[in-house]
């Protein structure tokens, strides 16, 4: 058999497993996705998402468990040109001040209060809770209450949850998870944060 014998052959079989594999997917419904890692790229592809959603008129939501009044370019275009996406950040009130960890505890709650509203909203295709792993990582949202919301969502509704870390039950909780590995950052070698690519 000659190499490109060979080739096709491989090509074939492949083929054939995509499809098999296209065949066995048949379920209908939401998924929950857990973006995490310590590379560039986790927010920015759940963005990258509610795009893809507002392409097709899909209801969005985002919650961001934010830090700080930081503008960023999502937040700038979602507002301006998408006002009609749920949009909501944490920062008022957020300090990240290990001092005041009522104060911060009471934000983070506050803010989720809007998140577990979109999780029993039916008429939202996408939820993106950017950032949260944070929340249960500092312990500020108690975590089987966030799992449980996540857990019982509607059917056919998809959450995105960036943010490093997490916890193995939220990685055990969600059907696609995926790690971005910082191999290098432009940061790191002296390159400040760009307008447009990093916020
Ligand atoms: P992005 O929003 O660009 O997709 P991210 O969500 O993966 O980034 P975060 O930890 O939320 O990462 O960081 C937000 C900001 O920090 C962004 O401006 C991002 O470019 C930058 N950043 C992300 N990863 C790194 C890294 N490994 N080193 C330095 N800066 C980083
Ligand atoms: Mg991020």
């Amino acid at each position: 058999m000659s190499t490109t014998d060979n080739q096709k052959e491989t090509l074939q079989k492949r083929k054939e497993q995509v499809d098999a594999s296209v065949a066995r997917a048949d379920e209908e419904r939401g998924v929950a996705i857990l973006l995490t890692g310590n590379g560039k790229g986790k927010s920015s592809s759940a963005f990258g998402m509610v795009m893809r959603s507002l392409g097709y008129g899909y209801k969005v939501g985002v919650i961001q468990f934010i830090k700080g009044k930081q503008l960023s370019g999502e937040e700038i275009y979602l507002r301006e040109q998408h006002p009609e996406v749920f949009f909501e950040q944490m920062a008022t009130g957020f300090t990240w001040d290990t001092q005041d960890r009522e104060g911060d505890i009471k934000a983070a709650e506050r803010t989720w209060a809007h998140a577990e509203k979109l999780l029993q909203d039916d008429s939202y295709h996408l939820v993106v809770l950017d950032e949260l792993t944070y929340m249960l990582g500092y312990k500020y949202l108690d975590e089987e209450m966030v799992l449980s919301a996540i857990c019982n969502r509607p059917k056919n509704q998809s959450v995105v949850i960036t943010g490093r870390g997490g916890g193995e039950k939220l990685r055990e909780l969600v059907d696609t998870v995926s790690e971005v590995q910082e191999i290098k950052h432009a940061f790191k070698a002296g390159v400040k944060a760009r307008k447009g690519v990093d916020y």
